[in-house]
């Protein structure tokens, strides 16, 4: 049995690590300091294969037996939001407007603790990647990785990755096989009218009535209910529509809201439900597609790894419901590997998860090393 809990002084320097990235934290796809900052702290662990620049900033570390076996990836987040930190922390973030409140940090210095682990306790067969993947927050990482043609040729059998989750006790876990978090997109809509005098609308084009068919639409997913296949959440992020003014029949207007589902293809559904919805007026939107994010469906086998892995380090379980709502990029693996994702408690009462006042539970440090270090050594020897 390996064992895998980060030595004290191991867990000093990872937790000065996460303070450092907390630090500086840098804007999806504008990573490039915090991949170098990894890569020097960790070439010192002799991964057989350096990747930089995948995707943008990404970084994957790659140990090889050399000898056939399974490939197992666990994966981190390299970026931060465009928020500004009020956490008050003596780390707290350096640079106006952007910071880690999802936790990334932790998620990275996680992932160096498994880095030194597998450095000291080599696979013995297959090999296992290390993946700090860009651009999380936006969507688009996972799948850019996936896509990178460097990244093809690692072709992972397994992909494991985990969240600190807010309002769930501090150090408890929870995994299920099945869907893990929900599939979502952003819709961007522009209408482009004429205006008329207030008196005369019809000789105008205006976007009302095609605005109003969508609030008809959406309205009643604004408040979701369960968690249950028909799942459907539409939230109205951005609204704007003619002048400020009362002698006006507007011309133009925007819209921008994040359609939410539990699965893929009830996502594509809901998506042509809204298109179809607005085609049927003198003016319809033209509509943009953003922040695109896959289910994320986890694997069975991999749900049975993390829960034993669990069950070995005498991890408690948790209570958080499943799917999570917000959407994780970590879906794109779904398709190609056995995933497995799941979710470590920030605590109960933990600031949430993008909250300018959130900051990573450096206690979850230690047990998401463990846990990693665990679920490696179950899929290599099974
Ligand atoms: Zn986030
Ligand atoms: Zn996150």
């Amino acid at each position: 049995m390996l064992t895998a809990d980060p030595s004290p002084g191991a867990l000093a320097g990872l937790q000065q690590l996460r303070h450092t990235l907390h630090a500086r934290p840098e804007l999806s796809g504008a990573e490039g300091e915090t991949a170098r900052t990894l890569r020097n702290a960790l070439v010192e662990t002799q991964p057989d294969q350096v990747i930089e620049g995948l995707a943008g900033h990404g970084l994957a570390l790659v140990y090889d037996s050399g000898a056939p076996g399974p490939s197992v990836l666990f994966r981190a987040e390299l970026d931060a939001l465009p928020i500004t930190e009020a956490s008050g922390v003596p780390h707290a973030s350096r640079r106006a407007g952007v910071a880690h409140l999802c936790g990334h940090d932790g998620h990275m210095a996680i992932l160096a603790g498994m880095a030194r682990h597998v450095g000291q306790h080599r696979p013995p067969r297959g090999r296992v990647v290390l993946l700090f993947q860009p651009a999380e927050e936006t969507g688009a990482g996972a799948r850019a990785v996936l896509a990178d043609p460097r990244f093809g040729t690692l072709a992972p059998d397994w992909a494991f990755a985990l969240h600190n989750m807010p309002g769930m006790e501090l150090g408890h876990i929870t995994v299920a096989p099945g869907p893990a978090s929900c599939a979502s997109v952003g819709l961007h809509l522009r209408w482009q009218g004429r205006e008329a005098h207030a008196a005369t609308p019809e000789s105008g084009l205006s976007p009302a009535p095609s605005l109003a068919a969508l609030m008809a639409l959406i309205a009643p997913h604004a408040i979701p209910g369960a968690l249950t296949g028909g799942f459907r959440q539409a939230t109205l992020c951005h609204l704007s529509m003619g002048a400020r003014a009362f002698g006006i029949a507007p011309a133009r207007a925007e819209a921008m809201l994040t359609l939410r589902t539990i699965t893929d293809s009830a996502l594509a559904a809901f998506e042509a439900e809204i298109r179809n919805g607005l085609q049927s007026f003198d003016l319809s939107p033209d509509i943009s597609r953003h922040d695109h994010f896959n289910a994320t469906d986890n694997d069975p086998q991999a749900a049975a790894h993390i829960t034993r892995a669990a069950t070995g380090l005498g991890i408690p379980e948790g209570d958080f419901p499943l799917p999570m709502r917000p959407s994780e990029d970590f879906g794109a693996f779904s398709a190609t590997t056995r995933t497995g994702l799941f979710f470590l408690g920030s605590g109960r009462d933990h600031p949430a998860l993008h909250d300018p006042h959130y900051d990573f539970p450096d206690p979850l440090i230690a047990p998401g090393v463990a846990l990693f270090a665990r679920i490696m050594d179950q899929v290599m020897r099974d």
